[in-house]
């Protein structure tokens, strides 16, 4: 599939830059502008800019001219990973957000789409969470560090926008999943964990596996390459200051998550929950009404989803490597 939208704001000879490309999101929004065209992508690694370099980044945009940002690298990490790491992901995060909005607003970029997450929104929020939701209440604290962060970036945005008319957006997705996702075993999120965990049970002949909390948590899941779809139609439509959520607006609990993970990994044992592990928020399902209206939809059930995230895994011997190959969960 190529070229088969035609974007009337986001041109498909732009300089595009995608900060955090390897990542799970970053690497799924380079595909989907290789699907639509786009030949002027760049890409940096860590190793050539570090993102919490303010000066480095300066000068990164000073030379490149870059006309539209996707700003989707972050420090990102999984439940148990995020409560313990509270002060890194809120400090790395705050740092990313601000160098690279601030750099991109001195050097001229035309348009910049900032990724956050729903996380954002306040533990009890109405559900499905609407974006007005922002603010309305105390975060969930198991992961109150990184969504600081991230409405720090959001207004960010907000204000460059309402102060200097910069075309900066925000995007707050659901939870997301697919290739270049972490598996650690302990740091990702929940289906690459789960999904590491059930592979070697089946490898290993092992009877029961152990799945986090009490299994009655509800999460929306959302195949990345999906988000990246939703990503490009925003970067060309979308104008508002105020954030837009990006899921499929449907959930389901935890515990039929693993039980449909039991299924395409070919798990036959029994499923244990480990209530000692926090549950975090019990809901947490968007109100995707206001992404619907710009026409787009997803197209990858959970099943699916998941079927085409573990042929990615075994394709990448991702199970075979020491889970230390994804010791650093950052920049996604
Ligand atoms: P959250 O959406 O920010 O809470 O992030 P996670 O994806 O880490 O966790 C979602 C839910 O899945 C929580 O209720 C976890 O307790 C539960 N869960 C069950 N098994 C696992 C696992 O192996 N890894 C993770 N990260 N979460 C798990």
């Amino acid at each position: 599939m190529t070229g088969t939208k035609v974007f009337s704001q986001f041109p498909f000879d732009s300089r595009v830059f995608v900060a955090g490309h390897s990542g799970l999101v970053g690497s799924a929004i380079v595909r989907a502008l290789g699907r639509h065209g786009f030949t002027n992508v760049v890409v940096r690694s860590r190793a050539e800019l570090d993102l919490l370099d303010q000066l480095a980044v300066q000068r990164f945009f000073a030379r490149e001219h870059i006309d539209f940002v996707f700003l989707v690298a972050a420090k990102v990490g999984g439940i148990l990973y995020n409560a313990s790491h509270q002060a890194d992901f809120l400090y790395e995060n705050l740092m990313i957000s601000a160098n690279v909005i601030k750099a991109a607003a001195d050097f001229g970029v035309e348009k910049l789409l900032y990724t956050g997450s729903s996380c954002i929104y306040p533990k009890l929020s109405p559900q499905p969470i609407a974006e007005e939701a922002l603010l309305s209440g105390p975060l969930e604290p198991t992961n109150e560090g990184y969504a600081l962060a991230k409405i720090a970036g959001l207004k960010l945005c907000e204000k460059f926008h309402s102060q200097y008319g910069k075309r900066f957006v925000s995007v707050m997705p659901t939870n997301m999943y697919g290739p270049n996702d972490n598996f650690h075993p302990d740091h990702s999120h929940v289906i690459p964990g789960m999904m590491r965990r059930f592979h070697e049970a089946k490898e290993q002949g092992v009877r029961a596996v152990t799945v986090w909390g009490t299994g009655q948590p509800r999460r929306e899941f959302l195949y990345v390459d999906d988000f990246a779809e939703a990503a490009l139609v925003i970067m060309d439509q979308y104008e508002e200051p105020t954030t837009i959520n990006v899921g499929t607006g449907e959930d389901v609990t935890i515990r039929h998550l693993a039980e449909q993970m039991a299924e395409v990994v070919g798990f036959r044992g029994e499923i244990v929950f480990d209530t000692s592990k926090p549950d975090g928020m019990m809901r947490k399902v968007l109100d995707v009404s206001r992404v619907q209206s710009l026409g787009w939809k997803p197209t990858v059930s959970l099943t699916e989803g998941l079927s085409r995230a573990y042929s990615w895994a075994l394709r990448n011997g991702i199970f075979a490597s020491a889970s230390l190959s994804v010791e650093k969960p950052s920049l996604a």
